[in-house]
């Protein structure tokens, strides 16, 4: 069904071969606060400009530019509020008391804010000129009506829930959430919560963190499940998981190990992974496979991370990552990448690309002292991946470019 791809890939084959086997899922209309951190389904036409109609900037008076100068003198002839439009006209000489956001009166073409003249009884004296057009707001002038103001795959962020809603919305269509879960392996593992560690045991954390790398993506609802390394029990749970799920994230197990049972469930149930082994460090045992739902002929993505948690990762944050993005129908999915300046000597010298992690402080990169694939803490600490290819070196104050996490 699918080629199988038994060389290893680089990191670049690797996320084009999973972007191109994603379908993105289907749309659906949900409120507007639901829509929060999905993506948009379709392209949205204006039908409220911004602004809908001509108002007033400022607290202050309407009145013709032309009668504004230091010293002139206006009859203030009536006061318009922000609210129903009272349809007010102004004459040469005249004024009208108006307020942010207020409609203008017909015949004025300036506000002069209140600080800029006296008001004594019913007249107005400047202090100064007025320009023409100063302190209007005018019809369009930040969005026209039939303008794109949301395009199919962009975020649904805070301001654009505002947007939405101040076209009179309360619902808008966006690509439904993927069911996921994470099913992490391994006789060590206990639940933390579950009670003090015997020998030899940990806790599993890497359950824990891939549940906050999804949510961060905007997946709420996530179970996970532990499994022993054991072969059947490993089967069982991978098949149970395909008849419920659209994407399972397997954590450890995937490596050569007698114990990684991950490749032979997977076999055992017929599917064979697309790709399995990536030349990065860490994360080098990263497996990625596809299959079809039996009862509804769906996709299930199954992305297989290595174990030790900083491989769990790094290997979620390049490949995971922009797969449920897309998924989730994002257009723009390639994590955020900004330039840093090296304040020390770097240099790999193995043979696979390296992913330092390391805390950008002031648009410096420094990396973190432990860089081994168990340290969760020095991981705990980074905000960001430097990568470091075979063989390169970076000398002190070299440009280079970071990966924000
Ligand atoms: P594996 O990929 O299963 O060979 O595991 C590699 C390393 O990661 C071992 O030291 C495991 O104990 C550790 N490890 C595997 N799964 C987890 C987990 N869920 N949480 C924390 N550490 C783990
Ligand atoms: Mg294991």
């Amino acid at each position: 069904m699918y080629t199988p791809l038994s060389f290893m890939l680089t990191e670049t084959e690797t996320r084009q071969h999973i972007l191109s086997a994603i379908s993105v899922s289907a749309p659906e209309e949900v409120d507007l606060l639901s829509a929060l951190g999905r993506y948009a389904a379709r392209d949205l036409l204006a039908s409220v400009p911004i602004p809908r109609f001509e108002n007033s900037m400022m607290d202050g008076y309407a009145l013709r530019a032309a009668d504004s100068e230091e010293g002139s003198s206006l009859k203030v002839i009536g006061k318009q509020a922000a609210g129903l439009d009272l349809g007010l006209s102004l004459q040469s000489g005249e004024a009208i008391r108006i307020f942010t956001g207020a409609p203008m009166p017909a015949g004025a073409d300036a506000v002069i804010m209140q600080e800029d003249v006296d008001h004594v009884g019913d007249l107005i004296h400047c202090r100064c000129a007025a320009e023409q057009g100063e302190n209007i707001r005018r019809v369009g002038a930040d969005l026209c009506t039939g303008q794109i103001m949301l395009r199919r795959g962009d975020l649904i962020t805070p301001g654009r829930l505002g947007l939405l809603a101040s076209q009179g919305l309360s619902q808008v269509s966006v690509h439904s959430l993927p069911c996921v879960s994470v099913l992490s392996t391994g006789d060590e593992l206990i639940r933390p919560g579950s009670g003090p560690l015997k020998p030899g045991q940990i806790y599993n954390s890497n359950g824990l963190m891939i549940q906050g790398l999804l949510r961060q993506l905007g997946v709420q609802e996530t179970q996970v499940t532990h499994c022993r390394d054991d072969l059947q029990s490993t089967i069982d749970t991978l098949r149970q998981f395909i008849a419920t799920h659209d994407v399972i994230i397997l954590s450890g197990g995937v490596s050569v190990g007698d114990h990684d049972q991950i490749k032979p469930a997977l076999l055992a149930l017929g599917i064979q992974p697309d790709l399995w082994r990536v030349k990065i460090k860490p994360g080098k045992p990263f497996l990625f496979a596809q299959t079809l739902r039996q009862s509804d002929s769906r996709p299930v993505y199954l992305f297989g991370l290595p174990g030790n948690p900083v491989s769990s990762y790094v290997t979620f944050q390049l490949f995971v990552r922009s797969a449920i993005m897309r998924l989730m129908g994002a257009v723009e999915v390639e994590p955020l990448r900004i330039p840093v300046r090296i304040p020390t000597m770097l240099h790999n010298e193995g043979n696979r690309p390296h992913y330092l992690r390391g805390q950008i402080r002031q648009g410096q990169f420094f990396p973190q002292v432990v860089q081994q694939s168990h340290a969760l803490f020095a991981l705990s600490q980074a905000n960001a991946l430097l990568k470091l290819d075979e063989g390169q070196s970076l000398a002190i104050g070299d440009l280079a470019e970071a990966l924000l996490l």
